[in-house]
């Protein structure tokens, strides 16, 4: 037997659907750009990875509880985030936007007054949200996921939802009847979160992985994959 060094295994937690960064396809085998993109990193780096859809605030949770290594879920590198966890070199860029139905009569933040508003626990756009509320007089209910807060609106329950920008675009593009209602305001990048203080040098794998794959072409293929070179 040869005496090579037994690859280390590091398990990573994403969200149940963030299309095009992780879904489940026909055959129900999680797919996506962030899914091709830390294996890439793991091959690349030399360890494995198990990655876990647990949902993007249950990932985050447990991530927090040290109960996994990592999370890699189309993830916005904040202040806050950078403050409580190792993030990662960005990415992907990204911003949060509301949408509405196809054909509302919303068409401006002005007419979301008094109206109820879908957020998803835990997330950027959530923060973004609540952090305009006030100003614009609407009211927020919460959902865990992405598709499920999609529907709210879709079904009228809701009269618009908060999300990042490149995923509303592919659920828009792959069929979900919403409409994107303005630009985001800020732009911002998702990247992979670790724990602090980890005492081995999985942080700068991560990195090293991300820089290499973005400069040998294996990240630009990986995206092309899932949105065309249209991006
Ligand atoms: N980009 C958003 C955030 O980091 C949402 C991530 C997600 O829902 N998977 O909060």
């Amino acid at each position: 037997q040869p005496t090579a060094a037994k690859e280390k295994t590091y398990v990573f937690g994403t969200d149940v659907t963030y299309a095009p960064f992780e879904f489940a396809d026909k055959n129900n085998k999680y797919v996506g750009i962030d899914i091709d993109l830390i294996n890439a990193i793991a091959k690349e780096e030399g360890f494995k990875v198990v990655v876990k859809p647990l949902g993007f605030n249950a990932a985050v949770q447990a991530l927090e509880a040290k109960q996994i290594d990592g999370v890699i879920a189309g993830m916005t590198i904040t202040p806050e985030r950078s403050a409580k966890f190792d993030m990662s070199i960005p990415y992907y860029p990204t911003g949060p936007v509301a949408a509405v139905a196809k054909g509302s009569a919303i068409k401006s933040m002005k007419d979301l007054r008094g109206k109820r508003v879908a957020i998803k626990t835990g997330t950027a756009a959530a923060d973004y949200a609540n952090s305009i509320k006030k100003k614009y007089g609407f009211s927020t209910v919460t959902f865990d996921d992405s598709n499920n807060m999609y529907q709210d609106v879709a079904t009228g329950n809701s009269v618009a939802c908060f999300d990042d920008q490149p995923v509303l675009q592919y659920a828009i593009a792959t069929g979900e009847k919403l409409h994107i209602l303005a630009k985001p305001t800020t732009v911002k990048y998702y990247g992979v979160a670790l724990n602090k203080g980890r005492k081995d040098d999985l942080a700068a794998k991560v990195n090293a992985g991300i820089r290499k794959t973005k400069k040998d072409g294996t990240y630009n293929k990986i995206v092309a994959k899932y949105l065309g070179n249209g991006t």
